[in-house]
């Protein structure tokens, strides 16, 4: 079974709408760009820890990132970060 409503997880804020995945199977990252956090993957990754990235944009607010993709309806950062901790088990 295909399923054609596939979304990922940020691994740097939680955010589990992203449309493709931050890496594809053999790890190469998709350069796409989270709109919650605005982590690019296989850019600011490259450089920084997704853990360290994390601790910058909760530093900075948990604010949304996009201009262009408004913030889901009732969108959580915390909870959001909840999911992200306890998958990654930091
Ligand atoms: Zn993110």
């Amino acid at each position: 079974m295909i399923a054609s409503n596939v979304s990922y997880l940020c691994p740097v804020c939680g955010y589990p709408g992203l449309e493709e995945p931050p890496y594809d199977e053999v790890g190469c990252s998709s350069f796409g760009v989270c709109p919650s956090c605005g982590t690019q993957f296989g850019y600011d990754d490259a450089t920084s820890a997704h853990a360290d990235l994390r601790k910058l944009w909760i530093s900075k607010g948990m604010l949304w990132w996009s201009k262009a993709q408004a913030s889901p309806s009732g969108w959580d950062p915390v909870k959001q970060l909840q999911a992200v901790e306890k998958r990654i088990n930091i």
